[in-house]
């Protein structure tokens, strides 16, 4: 069973001291000795958490599409559901290198849970951005110990990628408004006690016309909708929401009306950090099921390790796994730093994703037929990697974030 002990709202596991002269063995991902102490007791405190919690049950999970709620629990006590919301509002009060690194350790054994940590981040994100006191008592306390979810419910039937021309709409009617609409994809959004909601306020402005709202679950006229029968993080629920004279007070607007798409690409830029370490996590996980496989598998009298076929996939798949995790923490340095980072985080979300596709790919290619069946978890690791070229801005437009951002930067 694994343990570990809070200090103040940081936790340590109980194990530091076996495990700290010790921690250059084992399958540590490279260039950690360059971080900072805090990162390193947290990689390692995720990794022992996922390797004992999370790796036995993510097979089932994925089987039986099956919400992590125990695990998720854990990760709420852990401080790795509030990881970047201040210790003053019962947060963990870490950067975001700290969530890159906690996300791709949960990921890499269980890419559902690491979907499920990653938006419930967002949420949290976003009520902590710009959320009021009142708000944040409401909205974001309640929600930092992994007992309560939140969802991020942008995405339309009509609409994914042109994110500006949000069709839901929230109209005003004395203190209150009422919303109409359907949201789709909503991910947590069967387990999700509370959601931010981007609806238009005022469909002749546009993209400027859309303002962000925080809504209960349990709230009169919203109901759940469709529930997505998934290619891969089949753990994470995934579906739409309906939105029927669904009437929310006034307090419950985030932020200034008319600046919820601007909040919603601030947000996407921290979220695409997020699922680029989801990705990395899926691709280191792919390369060490590889190496592994490959040193115990013989052909023609040899472990297939030893041919090199075989060692020039492996070196390809270490190369994208390091490259794209090098992004990832650069994206993350530059937001805790307070600079621009939209062409960072676009860069580490395109590259880890591709890295995720390509490295389970060639992991099924190694083992074989063992590669093919669901004995082994190569399979699971290629159907989870898909999403994180799709969700947070597919592939396509995280090229379009880097082309324009790299034009401007040339300007005269
Ligand atoms: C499992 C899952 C979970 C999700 N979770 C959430 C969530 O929690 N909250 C949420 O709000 N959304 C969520 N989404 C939605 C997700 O963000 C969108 O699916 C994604 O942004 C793509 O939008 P779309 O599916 O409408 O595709 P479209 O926008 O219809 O795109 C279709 C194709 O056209 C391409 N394309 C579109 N525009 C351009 C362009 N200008 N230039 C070049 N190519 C273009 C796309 O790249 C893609 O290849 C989730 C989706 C999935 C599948």
């Amino acid at each position: 069973m694994y343990t570990a002990t809070r200090v103040g709202n940081k936790v340590f596991p109980n194990a530091i001291l076996k495990w700290f002269p010790q921690n250059q063995q084992g399958k540590q991902i490279a260039s950690l000795a360059s971080l900072s102490e805090t990162h390193q007791l947290l990689y390692k405190t995720c990794r022992d958490f996922a390797e004992g919690e999370l790796k036995p049950i993510a097979a089932i999970t994925d089987r039986e599409k099956m919400f992590p709620k125990k695990q998720i629990k854990e990760m709420g006590e852990l401080g790795l559901m509030g990881i970047c919301v201040p210790e003053n509002v019962g947060g963990t009060g870490l950067d975001y290198m700290s969530y890159a690194i906690a996300v791709e350790e949960i990921s890499r054994c269980c890419a559902s849970t690491g979907a499920i940590m990653a938006v419930h981040n967002m949420y949290m994100n976003a009520v902590n951005n710009y959320g009021n006191d009142k708000q944040k008592e409401e909205f974001l306390q309640p929600f930092t110990d992994g007992k309560n979810i939140g969802s991020f419910s942008l995405s339309e039937p009509g609409l994914g990628s042109d994110a500006g021309s949000v069709a839901t709409k929230a109209t005003k009617d004395g203190s209150s408004y009422v919303i109409n609409g359907t949201k789709s994809w909503t991910t947590n959004g069967l387990e999700s006690k509370a959601l931010v909601l981007f609806a238009s306020t005022d469909k002749l402005k546009k993209h400027k016309g859309i303002s962000s709202f925080l809504l209960k679950k349990a709230t009169p006229g919203l109901s759940i909708g469709k529930k997505e029968n998934k290619l891969g993080i089949r753990g994470s629920s995934t579906c739409n929401l309906i939105f029927e004279d669904c009437s929310v007070p006034e307090e419950n607007v985030l932020g200034e009306l008319g600046k919820g798409f601007n909040y919603a690409m601030m947000l996407l830029d921290g979220g695409r950090i997020g699922i680029a370490a989801q990705a990395c996590g899926i691709a280191q996980a792919s390369l060490e099921l590889a190496v592994d496989y490959a040193s115990k598998r013989n052909a023609f009298g040899t472990p297939i390790a030893k041919l090199q076929t075989i060692q020039n996939k492996i070196a390809d798949m270490a190369l994208r796994v390091e490259s794209a995790r090098l992004l990832t923490w650069r994206a993350a340095f530059l937001k805790d730093n307070s600079k621009p980072h939209s062409k960072e985080a676009a860069m580490a979300k395109l590259a880890a994703s591709e890295t995720a596709t390509f490295n389970s790919h060639q992991c099924i290619q190694i083992l074989g037929g063992m590669g093919f069946v669901t004995d082994m978890p190569a399979e699971r690791y290629y159907r989870d990697a898909r999403i994180t070229e799709i969700y947070e801005g597919t592939s396509e437009i995280q090229r379009l974030v880097i082309g324009a951002n790299v034009l401007k930067e040339y300007e005269e």
